[in-house]
């Protein structure tokens, strides 16, 4: 009988389902392994990546339960999002019966390719079941002060008619459609997570298993600075406090103007009622202007206007001028830039711009800058020049000096920064988790007791896309009473960025079905943390960053007991053909479906396996598919001959010469086989040497004919497949059976190696002390010199002989003699 996946696999399918192969079970008595793949958005199809982290996983998962792991393997669905509501905008169908269709679809995908998911812990965070728990999760961070309400500029994408993450924002465009963005000021909801800034970056020292790349694009995204904070007050309206961070405090001498971000709050107020409060809104107005013709935010030109206010310099008195600029972003630090153009080069191309002077305060060793010649800032270290008392000091003790002097004046004092932002979490769309606050014109804003959750999303919203967000015109849904005095209150329209339902999901497959909390504390405390997770470099910095967040969130609160979620992380590398990144415009897509249809799941999981390792970049390539189909036609015409019968004479049994090489080869593979997963993921290193195991036994039969070992042959394949199963488990499972075993591939353990199955022909060497044989050793054959001198040092009679003697000289031959001289 031929090979034929399309029949053998859907029957297995079929079969580990009914007989609930991959449902977890929490076992203390276990150790137990939590493998996740980061589940998907559910776009409607699968796509070669998609295939490519689930054949990562599976395999882990399936080669665990082999080791003895009591594994948990779950899949589930980040359901809330943009495309779902412009695809209802598009095509008039709802948000909700889309995704469910799409859902459906990937389901069925994902089933074909034989993954072994426990789907009785299937999550969908759109589901009224899941939300509410995300809903109670924002409960949590509100009562906890991480939640809070602000007035903020915002990017604002006209085209998407939705709010962007800074991270969403790629020069001044939208990540999604590339439209320029524009600032927008709206009441927007945050999460506090600079309070956990120190936090999530020194507990990047605990993640030893995570890729070094990723670590670092977290550091830089927390982006810790040590320096000065500095008040400035405004000269002409002294009870106005400018407050400005900068890591040089040294430089303060060299201050020459002072920059506001138009946002800056009090801005407004420096030019009210003079001659530069038409100026600015004229001023402002050009900026946007500038801004949209469609210049990447980071050429585009740095735009100033003196405010006809002067900042005064705590250190030395001197007045600089206040200038609104487009050059600093309020998003950023405090708003406001203390600018020293001779030692800040962004500083320095402003100050040259606008014709504002560059004062040199820091000399670098052996030389005299001066501002009038200088030809960009020095932004080095070196001795202070032009500083008052602290002239002729190194920098690196002036800055700690100066911080101190403003400390002493009441004018600032040493401070870290950070990069990272609170988390935005107002989307202005519908397709999401409503936040669960309402407002009421007595209480203010009060939320919405736990026991009244889920709020539920309306699913029939006629979406137009100019209206948004779209809740807030949707009466039935605003109008609601207040939950403190009764009255009547509105709802809260905006629902959340769906970076929070994926920030806690791995928490939920603990007890994805628990009714009355988001999870059992004990089945968390079981599974938790994931022992390995999988996904896409994409999410190094926000996903990975906020749900390692929302993690400490609820250790503090005290509801799990790990501080991070992810022991391990793997960023699988990317799916290509023909060198690009497979596209339709390309025009070089191979889906998983065509590939299922014309060779089966299991070619398509082994070829993605093999062709790379997983962590590395993948090159789509049809004679590799081909190479992997050939040789599982090969596995199953072995299979198919089967184990001769004993006829000839049982004698046959007897291994001999080729019978022992095999055996060396079988322990050799399943060595390097266990190793290459276990340590290393190298699971492409793991199949080629199951290959070559299958080239020995076709060679063995070849040389053998009917004299072959029956022992050692059924132990090649019965081996051979049991090392296949993680990677092509349908074939796996057929082969299994059809050497006479009526239980499961699958519930095998993994197979262990014998040592001394490989070991190599042994021979026995004489070891003689003074040219007398004073004992034997076993050791391989051809063991060089060293090691045999080694191994007659350390038997034991041959020490005891040597005791308090001193060697001479050490003689050895080859697979024969040694001899040592001692006195
Ligand atoms: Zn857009
Ligand atoms: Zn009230």
């Amino acid at each position: 009988m031929a090979y034929n996946p399309k029949e053998i696999e859907p029957r297995w399918q079929k079969y580990w389902e009914k007989e609930g192969f991959y449902n977890s079970v929490s076992d203390p008595s276990l150790p137990k392994y939590y493998v996740l793949e980061m589940f998907p958005y559910p776009s409607g199809k699968l796509h070669m990546g998609h295939m490519r982290v689930y054949s990562i996983g599976d395999v882990l998962a399936r080669f665990l339960r082999m080791r003895g792991y009591n594994v948990i393997h779950p899949m589930g669905w980040d359901a809330f999002g943009l495309p779902a509501e412009n695809a209802a905008i598009e095509h008039r169908v709802s948000p909700a019966r889309w995704t469910v269709q799409n859902i459906k679809h990937m389901k069925t995908q994902q089933r074909r390719l034989g993954l072994s998911y426990d789907w009785a812990r299937e999550v969908t965070t759109c589901s009224p079941e899941y939300y509410r728990w995300t809903q109670w999760l924002f409960l949590l961070l509100y009562r906890r002060g991480l939640a809070y309400k602000k007035k903020a500029f915002v990017n604002w994408c006209p085209a998407c008619q939705t709010v962007l993450a800074n991270e969403q924002v790629e020069g001044g465009r939208c990540w999604r459609c590339s439209a320029e963005v524009e600032p927008r000021e709206l009441d927007q909801w945050f999460l506090r997570i600079t309070d956990y800034a120190e936090r999530l970056l020194n507990d990047l020292s605990l993640l030893e298993d995570w890729p070094e790349k990723v670590k670092v694009m977290q550091e830089n995204w927390i982006g810790r600075s040590e320096g000065a904070e500095v008040v400035f007050k405004v000269r002409e309206l002294p009870e106005i406090e400018l407050t400005t961070f900068t890591t040089r405090p040294d430089t303060l001498y060299g201050v020459t103007f002072m920059a506001l971000a138009l946002e800056h709050p009090l801005l407004p107020r420096l030019v009210k009622g003079t001659e530069y409060e038409q100026k600015l809104s004229r001023f402002a107005a050009r900026v946007r202007k500038e801004s949209s013709t469609g210049l990447a935010a980071a050429d585009a030109p740095k735009l100033g206007m003196f405010t006809g206010r002067h900042a005064i310099n705590p250190i030395n008195g001197q007045a600089v001028p206040v200038l609104a600029s487009n050059y600093v972003v309020m998003g950023y630090g405090t708003g406001a830039v203390m600018g020293v153009p001779a030692h800040d080069q962004r500083d320095f191309l402003f100050a040259r711009q606008h014709r504002l002077p560059v004062k040199v305060v820091i000399q670098p060793p052996g030389e005299n800058l001066r501002g009038e010649t200088l030809a960009g800032a020095y932004e080095g270290a070196g001795i202070m020049d032009s500083s008052g008392l602290y002239n002729g000091l190194p920098n690196e003790q002036g800055k700690i000096r100066i911080t101190e002097r403003l400390q002493e004046l009441g004018a600032g004092k040493f401070n870290i920064s950070y990069h990272l932002r609170d988390w935005l979490i107002s989307r202005q769309r519908y397709w999401g988790a409503p936040i669960p606050i309402i407002y009421c014109k007595r209480c203010g804003t009060v939320p919405v007791p736990e026991e009244q959750l889920p709020v539920q999303l309306p699913e029939e919203v006629e979406l137009t896309g100019d209206r948004m967000p779209p809740l807030s015109h949707y009466r039935s849904f605003m109008e609601t009473s207040c939950p403190q005095c009764g009255g009547k209150a509105r709802r809260e329209a905006d629902t959340m960025d769906t970076f929070i339902c994926s920030s806690w999901y791995f928490l939920r497959y603990t007890s994805p079905q628990l009714a009355d909390r988001p999870f059992d504390l004990q089945e968390a405390d079981y599974w938790m943390p994931v022992d390995q997770y999988i996904g896409g470099i994409e999410h190094a910095v926000l996903h990975l960053l906020y749900a390692r967040f929302i993690t400490k969130v609820l250790y503090d609160a005290g509801l799990i007991k790990v501080q991070e979620p992810f022991k391990r992380l793997l960023a699988q590398g990317m799916v290509n053909k023909d060198g690009a990144k497979m596209s339709k415009s390309r025009g070089n897509v191979v889906t998983p479906d065509q590939i299922v249809e014309r060779y089966g799941a299991d070619t398509g999981r082994l070829f993605i396996l093999f062709a790379a390792p997983p962590e590395k970049d993948l090159d789509w390539n049809d004679q590799g598919v081909e190479g992997c189909f050939r040789f599982l036609k090969r596995v199953w015409r072995l299979v198919e001959q089967g184990v001769p019968r004993a006829g000839a004479g049982e004698d046959c049994a007897a291994p001999g010469e080729a019978g022992q090489e095999l055996t060396r080869s079988i322990h050799g593979t399943i060595k390097k086989v266990t190793q290459d997963i276990e340590e290393r993921f190298n699971f492409n290193t793991a199949i080629s040497a199951i290959m070559e195991l299958v080239n020995e036994i076709y060679a063995y039969r070849q040389r053998t004919g009917d004299r072959l070992s029956l022992p050692v042959y059924r132990e090649a394949l019965t081996i051979t497949v049991r090392l296949l199963a993680p990677f092509v488990p349908h074939l796996a499972e057929e082969a299994w059976r059809k050497l006479g075993y009526q239980n499961s591939v699958h519930l095998q353990p993994w197979p262990g190696y014998r040592e001394e199955a490989l070991q190599v022909e042994q021979v026995e060497v004489v070891v003689q002390i003074n040219g007398k044989v004073r004992g034997h050793i076993t050791v391989p054959v051809g063991c060089p010199d060293q090691d045999l001198m080694e191994a007659a040092l350390n038997n034991q009679r041959i020490s005891s002989l040597l005791k308090g003697k001193q060697i001479v000289k050490k003689i050895t031959v080859p697979d024969r003699l040694v001899n040592i001289v001692a006195r």
